[in-house]
């Protein structure tokens, strides 16, 4: 067995450094991920590096941590809770780790097994949660409710996995020197046969696909590629798990003004965060610059997440950026996403479609390039009899409910004007379709309208709702 703590069989602990003094030796990549890491704890972080990069400077100046700009110094480990080294140097590291254990000061030697007094464990987090085993007895109920969501999440092979994963490390890193190529071949391993073979119980394959990936070399992933996720209309509840497993292995993620909040916390925590949907002036980046940011970002070799809103292929001008990319030759994937209609019906218990009310859906855009009302076949429209999913639809509604009543519709049709749906200043406004204008106050959110006979039985069971909630 390689020579590094074993997590499963160390002895677990929640320890609460909030306004304890962390120690953090190196002023690079790998550094500036512990104080990221460490930001969340409450810990004091101090850095000593004399030539720390750019982005630690930026972590100084926001207040984050100390920055020492010198070498570390014998003082430093005093009142030191933990300590993290993160040099390149295996030396200068093996040195610092015996300062900081002569000083009885547990520490983290950053890739370096053989020097670590304790590990890091992965984490995982769902906003401000972190979801560890052990609950101190304080809510055995709790604990038995997550242990069997985590135990139904997790399938039992992964014991076996990890310490084959365990067992191949050395030899992993030995053959795949370079940190990015290591990190995409594991991947690889973890998503392909080697995991599933052992998964599934049978290690004799698990060994064999591992020998073979080894002597292929560089993980085959090692061009980069990008993938157009749909991050849902903003609860992260609603993204799909293929849009967390990319999240989780992005190196960049260019990301829109619909995102959730929650959405990017589930990301990589290094990964690159760039926002193409910010406002310079009037104006989000063009959808030329975006493509031209994704086609850059692949060439160098990167895993491009563009993250955007609801489905990237309902208004989302996910086709352009498709094209862009499929022009180029670059490798690209497509996750769907809950596009905000589906959502915004099924908060209110909607039907979309519904026997004997409905027997057509209609997605149309109520916003032209040029901000005015697009000229749709509202005839065709009205007599499909269907249920209308209006979207980009609140400054034109007007506009939008005028040309449905001359097209024909019934000046009772009921509507329902939802504002950031799924998300928590979510707001409804129902009316009929002469009414709903009227009714409608100035939009602060993204706003989706439906239309149509479907919205009325909602409306009721709304309006039963919240009768029985003041009962
Ligand atoms: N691709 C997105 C749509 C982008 S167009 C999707 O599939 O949902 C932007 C429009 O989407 C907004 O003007 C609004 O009509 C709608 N929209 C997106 N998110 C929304 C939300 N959370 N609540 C209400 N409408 C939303």
């Amino acid at each position: 067995m390689p020579d590094f703590p074993d997590v499963a069989s160390g002895f677990p602990v929640m320890l609460d450094l909030s306004g304890r003094r962390v120690l953090v030796v190196g002023g690079g990549e790998a550094a500036e991920a512990k104080c990221r890491l460490l930001a969340a704890s409450g810990a004091c972080i101090m850095v000593v590096d004399a030539a720390p990069a750019h982005e630690m400077e930026t972590l100084a100046q926001s207040g984050a941590i100390a920055l020492m700009r010198r070498a570390v110094l014998p003082g430093d480990f005093d009142g030191v809770r933990l300590c993290y080294v993160a040099l390149d140097d295996a030396e200068a590291a093996a040195e610092v780790v015996a300062l900081a254990r002569v000083c009885g000061v547990l520490v983290n030697a950053v890739d370096r097994p053989a020097l670590c007094d304790f590990a890091t464990p992965a984490i995982v987090r769902r906003g401000p949660i972190t979801i560890a085993i052990a609950t101190g007895a304080t809510a055995p109920a709790l604990a038995r409710n997550l242990r069997a969501r985590i135990e139904a999440a997790v399938p039992a092979g992964f014991g076996a996995l990890a310490a084959f994963c365990g067992a191949w490390r050395e030899r992993v890193a030995a053959a795949v020197t370079d940190r990015l190529d290591r990190r995409r071949f594991w991947d690889e391993i973890l998503d392909g046969e080697p995991a599933d073979a052992m998964l599934r119980g049978d290690a004799t394959a698990a060994t064999g696909a591992m020998q073979a990936a080894l002597a292929a070399g560089r993980p085959r992933s090692r061009l980069g590629k990008a993938t157009l996720v749909g991050a849902g209309p903003g609860d992260v509840r609603l993204l799909t798990l293929a849009a967390v497993g990319a999240l989780q292995r992005a190196d960049v993620i260019l990301y829109d003004k619909l995102v959730g909040p929650g959405v990017l916390e589930l990301a990589r925590r290094d990964a690159a965060r760039i926002d193409v949907g910010k406002r310079c002036g009037r104006h989000a980046m063009s959808q030329a610059a975006i493509s031209a940011l994704l086609l850059r970002h692949v060439r160098a070799g990167l895993h491009v997440v563009r993250l955007k809103g609801g489905d990237p292929f309902v208004f989302g001008r996910g086709g352009e950026e498709l094209q862009a990319l499929q022009e180029a030759g670059c490798a690209v994937e497509v996750i769907p996403g809950v596009t905000a209609a589906l959502a915004a019906a099924a908060a209110m218990g909607i039907p979309l479609t519904h026997r004997g009310v409905a027997r057509s859906l209609h997605f149309i855009t109520a916003h032209a390039s040029n901000g005015t009302l697009p000229p749709h076949n509202w005839p065709a429209l009205v007599q499909a009899g269907g249920t209308l999913a209006i979207y980009m639809g609140a400054r034109t509604l007007a506009a939008t409910a005028a040309a449905l009543v001359s097209a024909g519709l019934p000046a009772a049709t009921p509507c329902v004007a939802v504002t950031n749906a799924s998300l928590a200043g979510e707001r409804r406004v129902f009316a009929s379709i002469v009414d709903i204008a009227d009714r409608m106050l100035e939009a602060d959110g993204p706003t989706l309208v439906l239309v149509g006979d479907v919205v009325a039985c909602a409306a009721r069971s709304a309006r039963t709702v919240e009768a029985s909630r003041a009962a």
